[in-house]
């Protein structure tokens, strides 16, 4: 029996994960026994960038035989599986690429995707390309809020060049994830950054999938010693349900200047209460008004999972949501989740 390596998870599809072992071959690998105890509840149990100890068989294949513990993941909640699923591990930033026009700068896919990042306590940063297509003040003055939040905003245009050298030294080191709705160019900006890169990634794929066309959900465009480039051409949707809802307001930063105000301190629900000091930021203007609604809208969420509604079974929210008086009704909203989808 050859003997086990160590290495790195660069994608995962059904239950079979692609591992770039540390002699850099890339093995196609399957778990020992089917599951790994520490992940057990989770949807897919390996994540890209997780490190792992593999024994490969043959002809390119291996078996997973140990997870090494993960130092944070990022993911979301899996509708379909109803479980948590981790998109990416071990990862040191998230990176929101948007741009301001076709299609147009979505605030409201920024603040889940930052969300996201707070939870898993790694920086977010947005990418805004095609800036040669102009900018409206209104996203001018949204990137200036991000930016007074702390986040680092990029401005980016493949066509011009522009932007772009900022963008290879913040992903130059460690681990990035880079997610967007389609068509704001993230493929074009990856290729770009990397020449070449969407032949080899093709190469690879259709050697060991055997010109099989499955999305991943996350898939290492870029791995060596020093970088990892994680994209996420599979996230269509941005279930958050693994978020306990009274932790939700401190994964928006500017909130916890004003929850001191509050009059039930930590038990708050900055939603309807009375003598909120969140609300009062958010209607005098010192918290954007369109961030309090982003807020509102998750933690609704968070009591309301569609899927259990679909599935005609009980709704664990109900008596939570029924707590929630004088919250107005939200417009037609088709799928909060679909990325793609105007919300
Ligand atoms: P993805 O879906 O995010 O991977 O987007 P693509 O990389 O496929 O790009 C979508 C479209 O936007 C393509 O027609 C690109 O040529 C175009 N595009 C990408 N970057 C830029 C840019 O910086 N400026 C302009 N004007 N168009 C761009
Ligand atoms: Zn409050």
């Amino acid at each position: 029996m050859e003997q086990a390596v160590k290495g790195r998870i660069l994608s995962t599809t059904n239950n079979l994960s692609k591992v770039l072992c540390a002699d850099g071959s890339v093995l196609i690998c399957g778990i020992k026994g089917k599951r790994i105890k520490s992940l057990e509840g989770h949807y897919n149990a390996l994540a890209a960038g997780d490190r792992v100890v593999v024994r490969p068989t043959e002809g390119g294949r291996g078996l997973v035989v140990e997870l090494e513990p993960r130092r944070n993941s990022f993911g979301r909640y899996n509708e379909k599986g109803r479980a948590d699923q981790a998109i990416a591990a071990n990862i040191d930033r998230v990176i929101c690429v948007s741009s301001p026009s076709l299609p147009p700068f979505r605030p409201r896919f920024v603040d889940r995707l930052a969300v996201m990042s707070e939870s898993a306590s790694v920086p977010f940063a947005i990418v805004l390309n095609k800036i040669d297509l102009g900018i409206a003040p209104e996203t001018e003055s949204r990137l200036a809020d991000y930016e007074a939040l702390g986040y680092q905003v990029l401005r980016t245009s493949v066509r011009t060049g522009e932007g772009l050298e900022s963008l290879a030294s913040l992903i130059r080191k460690g681990s990035s994830v880079l997610a967007g709705q389609s068509g704001v160019g993230k493929s074009s900006l990856l290729n770009a950054l990397f020449p070449g890169l969407e032949q080899r990634t093709q190469a690879v794929s259709e050697k060991y999938e055997r010109g099989k066309h499955t999305t991943t959900l996350a898939e290492a465009v870029l791995a060596n010693d020093e970088t990892m480039v994680i994209d996420t051409p599979g996230i269509r949707r941005l279930a958050l349900r693994n978020i306990e809802p009274s932790s939700l307001s401190g994964l928006f930063p500017e909130f916890a200047l004003y929850a001191q105000d509050c009059p039930f301190g930590g038990n708050c629900s900055h939603v309807n209460e009375e003598g909120c000091g969140v609300r009062a930021a958010a209607e005098e203007g010192q918290i954007h008004a369109d961030r309090y609604e982003s807020y509102l809208r998750i933690y609704e969420e968070l009591f309301a999972p569609p899927a259990w509604k679909k599935a005609g079974s009980r709704d664990p929210g109900r008596r939570q949501r029924a707590l929630l008086p004088g919250r107005k009704k939200l417009g037609k909203v088709r799928d909060p989740f679909d990325l793609d989808e105007e919300y």
